[in-house]
């Protein structure tokens, strides 16, 4: 099967540099030899210089949903007390399998395209103080907002000292996320978003209070035992067989990040972000995210009145080969979604831009205001 070479201008998995998908095609190597604990010490280094941490950052053989789960099953205890903070598809995930291994969960839904508010948190956790931990999605991809972890750390660490798990899976090296500073116990997020890797790898790290978390934690775990990962990173390895080609992968791609410097990256993403939402508005479209929260990596727009989403979004990747994601969830068929994270600059999306415009003035969309509407 021949693929096609789309301008993949999905929230993930996102476009990789050739270099690393070249590195990818590299030899198979003993994952207990040298060779593969030089690799797994460079990588985690430079992983946690994008976590901004001092703790190890462990890589997983799996997709970010692997790190969610990894983040419970290693902190919580089946019947402890959960607060999960979901603004969207990805947050009700995170409840969800909090639940599925058998957490009490109390589920705080935000209103689809806003950001958890702080105040409403600290509300959640002075009525119960029996609640041991908080899940937050810190960039909703279903949604297209970014939420001030920030501000939400400090009610949740400075003043109740809860747990603080958060999924950082469409943010971690998009948008600032210093862990330790923020105190945020266990952050996760996956290879194929931000980190410019093909699917399949997950980054997860854990803070003090975590790992004194993890001593007393009694959920069921194996495969995703954090313990067993830290006890193989010391020697330079993984518990199990690592997806050799996928650290390749990301070993060169941490590399691109260093060489371009975070600080960098994370102007990049900030100003591509506003590019695409200043573009969007000037085609007459409407944003679905609240603008204050408004997030750096992927864009949720309204579909307009009259337009099939679904036939839009196929017509460009006909037409284009631009592919834009539906939207999820309740908002299937009502938003679509512009990704603009990890490998990326101003003329993948324009070019993305131009034919979406083209597209929906082929679907008969008038702007509001313009001639003729
Ligand atoms: N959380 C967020 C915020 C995501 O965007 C995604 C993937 N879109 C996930 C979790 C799940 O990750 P994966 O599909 O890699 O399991």
């Amino acid at each position: 099967m021949e693929l096609p070479r789309h301008n993949l201008r999905t929230p993930g998995p996102t476009p990789c540099p050739e270099d690393v998908l070249d590195a990818m095609s590299g030899p198979m190597i003993n994952h207990r030899g040298p060779e593969f604990r030089e690799l797994i010490s460079g990588i985690s280094e430079k992983l946690k210089k994008v976590f901004g941490t001092e703790e190890d950052v462990f890589v997983l053989t799996a997709s970010g949903t692997g790190c969610l789960e990894a983040s419970i099953v290693n902190t919580l205890s089946p019947d402890d007390k959960v607060l999960a903070v979901s603004c969207g598809s990805f947050g009700d995930r995170f409840a969800s399998i909090a639940q599925a291994y058998g957490a009490d969960v109390t589920k705080m839904s935000v209103n689809w395209g806003k950001a958890a508010d702080p105040d409403a948190v600290r509300e959640a956790l002075a009525a119960d103080p029996g609640i041991k931990a908080v899940l937050i999605t810190h960039n909703e991809t279903s949604t297209g907002i970014t939420n001030d972890l920030q501000a939400l750390s400090k009610v949740i660490k400075d003043e109740f000292d809860k747990l603080l798990l958060v999924d950082a899976v469409s943010s971690l090296g998009c948008i600032p996320l210093p862990m330790d500073e923020w105190r945020c116990d266990v952050v996760g997020t996956a290879a194929q978003k931000g980190m410019m890797v093909p699917p399949g790898l997950g980054f997860i790290s854990m803070s003090a209070d975590a790992w004194a978390a993890y001593k007393t934690s009694t959920m069921g775990r194996f495969y995703f035992d954090l313990g067993a990962a830290q006890r193989y990173l010391r020697v330079g390895q993984t518990p199990w067989t690592p997806g050799l080609p996928m650290y390749y992968g990301v070993n060169v791609a941490l590399d691109r990040m260093m060489e371009e410097g975070l600080e960098q990256v994370y102007r990049r993403h900030a100003r591509l972000a506003d590019f695409t939402r200043e573009s969007l508005k000037a085609m007459g479209l409407s944003l679905f995210a609240d603008p204050d929260h408004a997030s750096d990596t992927v864009t949720a727009v309204w579909t307009p009145d009259g337009i099939d989403g679904t036939e839009l979004l196929e017509q460009l990747r006909v037409d284009d080969a631009v592919v834009l994601a539906e939207g999820q969830g309740k908002m299937e068929g009502r938003i679509f979604r512009i990704g603009h994270m990890g490998y990326v600059d101003e003329d993948d999306l324009r070019v993305a831009l131009v034919a979406l415009e083209r597209g929906l003035a082929k679907a008969g969309y008038r702007p509001v205001g313009a001639a003729g509407a």
